[in-house]
């Protein structure tokens, strides 16, 4: 899934979680679970890089920088640090660590570049879910 994604998942639980440690292991939850669907990844590693930081600065502000959302986007967002990292050619792509990436778990197929509109509109609902969830929960 797009690092954007796995943001705005981890920004969504995060805000359901209750307190910073579990939204951290939601957010990575929702990492596993998501690349387990099938899905586009961006090859240029800028671009991920800049919309997830987008997405993570937009939706952290979005909910008045609650704790439990920067731990649900970091909890989200830090296991693709193996990806950047091997992308980047810092690592060995044998550095593949977390469990969704290393083929320890299902790994959901490539799919072509229309699936980053499905991916986006998933990130627009998201933040309309951090946007009223405060006065939902
Ligand atoms: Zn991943």
């Amino acid at each position: 899934m797009s690092v954007y994604t796995h943001t705005a998942l981890g920004a969504a639980v995060g805000i359901a979680a209750g307190n910073p440690v579990a939204a951290f292991f939601l957010g990575a939850a929702t990492h596993v679970v998501s690349d387990a669907v099938s899905h586009y990844d961006s090859e240029r590693v800028w671009l991920e890089v800049v919309l997830a930081a987008t997405a993570g600065v937009l939706l952290s502000w979005i909910s008045g920088w609650r704790t439990v959302v920067l731990f649900g986007i970091l909890g989200a967002a830090l296991p693709d640090v193996d990806n950047l990292l091997i992308s980047l050619k810092v690592l060995p792509k044998r550095s593949k660590v977390f469990p969704s990436h290393g083929g320890y778990l299902r790994h959901g197929v490539e799919l072509g570049v229309r699936n980053a509109a499905v991916q986006i509109a998933v990130l627009g609902v998201l933040t309309l879910w951090v946007c009223v969830a405060p006065e939902l929960l």
